[in-house]
């Protein structure tokens, strides 16, 4: 049955969908993935989207795009909009199987009325305090409503007027006719209708009443044929009412829903109503501010889809909670980074250097390879050499310590792919700081011309001064600087900000090939990670973002927080 080359993961839902197959329950495969347009797609949405459209794919099924769009006071076209944009961005396809619920709205009406004929719906009166009054506690059952003896033909008639628009927003609901002393609350006569009166961004005015979200969900599975219903854990106790309502109705086609833990992120909170308030409240700069856990962010951070998917494929399918660390995406993001982004050189925070025994004026042009051996893919370009270089301040100290092998006054580096250099002298302003260092340059060490037979210990990056270009980079950490902010009670969530989870180099110097890149295109700035060229630049001055850098810089920074 499978189609993918690569046999993919086992995980147990898999192997559910598996036996399902073998027995015959199922000839095919019909999965979705039903967000909720009130806000952009998160991680922990590619997740779901992986799981769903992979799982399908594998069994040569499909998978639905449905807008779960019940509740026209929180949705958007802007969010549907940008969710079939980050799902085509994570790589998938969801064909001409896209579908709102919106859409079915008609028939959740029809499928009411049909519950209310049989006796199981009624209109209640009871405001929404005093439904939560009535409801129970979870070790105390709940009580009848007052209503809910209310005839058929009563309830009705209340329910038409209720949808003409009669009663005001919240004044009365439909309730499924349970049982209110189920040790489950969700079964104690869950609302099925509301009434608002508010425009939706789909079904325009039409409707004065809106169904909730557990009654519309299953039944819209239902409608679509959808075979597995894959959800996470939350909704494992909400699977009664799924099976009561489709029960109820009678309906041909009842989904097996299967429940899975959600993906959390060490350093992140995810959860589309906080980060709409962080968007809101400008905590970030944005949905797509790069240090966001939205696909939006993470797609501008400069993450690739395929790391998306490797993680997802790498973090497993559990019943168990289970937090990734970042330092997990990082790996992934390098992973895939290594084979194809091209190696360059820029210097993020310059020194200038001085080569005071080569010639003014003279610019001398370094062949050097895009990528490194053990990548062996083809391509590299000139780099021009001369007097006036830039390396990082980084590379040089004046008093260092033992072990320091880069540049140091009387002390000897090698340029990379270019030739050694030996510290003169320093030259520093009025404060004492070093903002100079001249150097000789030994003509007989070139690089690819036999000059590497003679080796120093230290090897550093630099550009060539005149022909460098100014940039600005953006260098990130994490947003959050606890573990697990979601679970930390006590404190506002603005307080465990990360204040350094956005450093700005704006006098960045980057090699001149870089004059060719476009934007979105990554590049790998040696000794430094991985970036992106970002969308903030332009034809005067780019701006780079570091996708995360070489080694895991993550551990010793966020201890620190
Ligand atoms: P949020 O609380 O972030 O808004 P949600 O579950 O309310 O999430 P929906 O739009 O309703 O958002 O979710 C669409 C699908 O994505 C659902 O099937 C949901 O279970 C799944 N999903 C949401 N968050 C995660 C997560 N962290 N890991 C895996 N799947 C998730
Ligand atoms: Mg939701």
């Amino acid at each position: 049955m499978q189609t993918e080359e690569l046999a993919p993961p086992v995980n147990f839902i898999r192997q559910i969908v598996e036996e399902d197959i073998q027995s015959g329950k199922h000839k095919t495969v019909v999965t979705r993935f039903p967000p909720e347009p009130n806000g952009y797609l998160h991680i922990g949405h590619a997740k779901s989207i992986w799981l769903n459209f992979s799982l399908a794919q594998s069994f040569g099924g499909v998978c639905h795009l449905r807008m779960d769009d019940t509740n026209p006071l929180k949705e958007d076209k802007e969010y549907v909009d940008a969710i079939m944009r980050d799902v085509r961005w994570l790589g998938y396809d969801w064909g001409n199987k896209e579908f709102h619920a919106a859409d079915y709205f008609q028939q959740f009406y029809d499928f009411a009325v049909q519950l209310v004929k049989g006796g199981l719906a009624y209109v209640c009166d009871l405001s929404a305090d005093e439904v939560r009054e009535y409801r129970g506690t979870l070790t105390e059952p709940g009580r009848n409503s007052p209503n809910r003896g209310r005839s058929v033909e009563e309830n009705l008639d209340l329910l038409e007027r209720m949808r003409k628009g009669e009663f005001g927003d919240g004044s009365r609901t439909l309730r499924a006719k349970i049982d209110m002393a189920s040790p489950n609350i969700n079964l104690r006569d869950p609302a099925i209708y509301r009434i608002r009166k508010a425009h939706h961004h789909r079904a325009g005015d039409a409707w004065s009443i809106y169904p909730m979200y557990d009654y519309a969900h299953c039944i819209s599975d239902s409608l679509e044929g959808i075979t597995h219903s894959i959800c996470t854990l939350e909704f494992e106790n909400h699977r009664p009412l799924y099976d009561w309502f489709l029960d109820a109705l009678g309906l041909p086609c009842h989904p097996q829903q299967i429940e899975f833990s959600k993906l959390k992120l060490h350093y992140t909170m995810l959860g589309k109503r906080k980060l709409r308030e962080m968007v809101m409240t400008n905590v970030v700069q944005g949905w797509d501010d790069p240090r966001m856990p939205t696909i939006a962010g993470i797609r501008r951070r400069g993450y690739t889809p395929e790391a998306i998917r490797d993680l997802c494929e790498k973090v497993g399918v559990t019943k168990s909670e289970v937090w990734t660390e970042l330092t997990y995406l990082a790996e992934c993001v390098r992973a895939d980074l290594n084979t194809k982004a091209k190696r360059v050189m820029g210097v993020l925070r310059p020194l200038k250097v001085v080569l005071t025994n080569y010639p003014e004026g003279k610019l001398e042009e370094l062949e050097a390879p895009y990528f490194p051996e053990d990548v062996g893919l083809p391509g590299s370009r000139m780099v021009p050499f001369g007097r006036e270089l830039y390396i990082e301040q980084e590379d040089f100290m004046e008093d260092p310590p033992k072990k320091y092998f880069r540049l140091q006054p009387g002390g000897e580096v090698r340029l990379r792919r270019a030739y050694i250099i030996k510290c003169e002298e320093v030259v520093k302003d009025d404060q004492g700081n070093v903002i100079e260092v001249r150097c000789s340059y030994d003509p007989e060490t070139k690089s690819g011309a036999g000059g590497e037979a003679r080796k120093v210990k230290g090897t550093v990056h630099w550009v060539e001064a005149t022909t460098s270009l100014e940039a600005e980079v953006r260098l990130y950490d994490a947003l959050f600087t606890v573990e697990q902010p979601d679970n930390v009670k006590d404190q506002d969530y603005r307080e465990l900000i990360n204040p350094e989870s956005l450093i700005t180099l704006p006098k960045a110097r980057l090699e001149l090939s870089l004059a060719e890149a476009q934007v979105g295109d990554r590049y790998q700035f040696e000794r430094q990670g991985f970036f992106i060229k970002d969308q903030d630049s332009t034809p005067e001055r780019a701006v780079y973002n570091r996708i995360v850098p070489l080694k895991d810089g993550w551990a010793k920074v966020l201890k620190k927080g």
